[in-house]
């Protein structure tokens, strides 16, 4: 840790902090500038009390960490990309992926209805919520159980991958017997206890960033599942609240490429639940590719009109080869960027 001091900070201040610092195991080393003289506190700071507190000492401008909140998940501990695998599909390091399908599971048809349409344009792995996690007690809150069956059958039927999410720590074990990838969504990305007993399910997980969660946290939230034995993530950037009205959230672009510089694990976008309207889903697709994204999540639906949630986001399941058709050219651009950086 860091202890900036304010200037002119007495020297009796400066030794008394440096004492403190002493006596919870750290060496402090002082480096005196011409105004300002800082503390660099060497010790471990993952084992030893955190300096924070100094921060409410007037004399003191600011306390700063040297070490990340994440190890396991930095692209320090790790330089190559990671490539996981999803059912048999790749995953990271130049294997881009769509992700597509209905926000939830509703029934045999529609699931059927959206698999045909989306294997048919190319897709591999599809998603669908048979648990949802909405705002209000009032809405559908999914099939359950009976939405895990439909899942079952729609794996068989059309050999696809399922992602599927996670809401509670009860459903986990029904949901790993179907799904070849547990989501967190943005709403847990911050229960901890969840992604614990997540990672102990031994599935890859798509993490979700929540919608209030700094990059750190989003990362931090990463390093959860990896501490527990659950070394295959995938970061998944949603959209982020901020004022803006026009879109349901804002798709934090920067998020990708900063994700994709500070981590090894593959980084996607969901351009659906960031726009929140159909017609805002392809730009930011393309977006997001651009900035690096190793995947996108997009909701897919046969009859967007009746669908039991996120209706104004999802595309029509039999127009998505034209929103393929789409990206397509950003994908292929950027895997040339990619062979070319990794010397293909
Ligand atoms: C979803 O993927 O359907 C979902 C609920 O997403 P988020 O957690 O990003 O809101
Ligand atoms: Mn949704």
């Amino acid at each position: 840790m860091i202890i900036v001091f304010k200037p002119n900070t007495p020297e009796a201040n400066i030794q008394e902090i440096s004492g403190m610092i002493i006596k919870l195991g750290y060496e402090p080393r002082v480096i005196r500038g011409v105004e300002h003289t800082v503390i660099g506190a060497v010790g471990d700071e993952k084992m030893l009390r955190s300096l924070e507190v100094f921060k409410t000492f007037p004399c003191v401008a600011d306390v700063l960490p040297i070490q990340k909140r994440y190890k396991l998940a930095s692209r320090e501990y790790k330089k190559k990309d990671s490539v996981l695998k999803i059912g048999n599909e790749k995953v990271g390091g130049g294997h881009f992926q769509v992700v597509a399908g209905p926000c939830a599971v509703e029934s045999i048809e529609q699931m059927r209805q959206a698999a045909k349409d989306i294997v048919s344009a190319g897709v591999r792995i599809m998603r669908a919520g048979a648990y949802k996690p909405r705002t209000s007690p009032y809405d559908f809150q999914g099939l359950g159980e009976e939405g895990l069956d439909i899942l079952r059958q729609i794996k068989d039927e059309f050999k696809v991958a399922v992602i599927t999410e996670v809401v509670g720590v009860t459903h986990i074990e029904k949901i790993a017997q179907v799904a070849d990838c547990l989501q967190i969504g943005a709403r847990n990305c911050q229960n901890y206890h969840l992604l614990e007993a997540v990672a102990a399910a031994g599935l890859p997980v798509l993490l979700k960033r929540g919608m209030s969660s700094t990059i750190e946290e989003w990362l931090s939230s990463a390093e959860y599942l990896m501490v527990h034995s659950c070394p295959r993530v995938i970061l998944c950037e949603r959209g982020i609240r901020t004022f803006e009205t026009a879109t349901r959230n804002t798709l934090d672009v920067s998020a990708v490429a900063v994700a994709k510089k500070e981590s090894h694990l593959p980084v996607f976008a969901d351009p659906s639940h960031a726009a929140g309207r159909v017609d805002m889903v392809l730009p930011l697709a393309r977006a997001a590719i651009a900035a690096g994204a190793d995947g996108i999540l997009v909701e897919v639906h046969p009859d967007p009109v009746n669908a039991m949630s996120d209706a104004a986001q999802q595309i029509t399941s039999s127009a998505f080869s034209e929103f393929m058709d789409g990206i397509k050219p950003i994908i292929a651009a950027m895997k040339d960027v990619h062979d070319k950086k990794s010397g293909k």
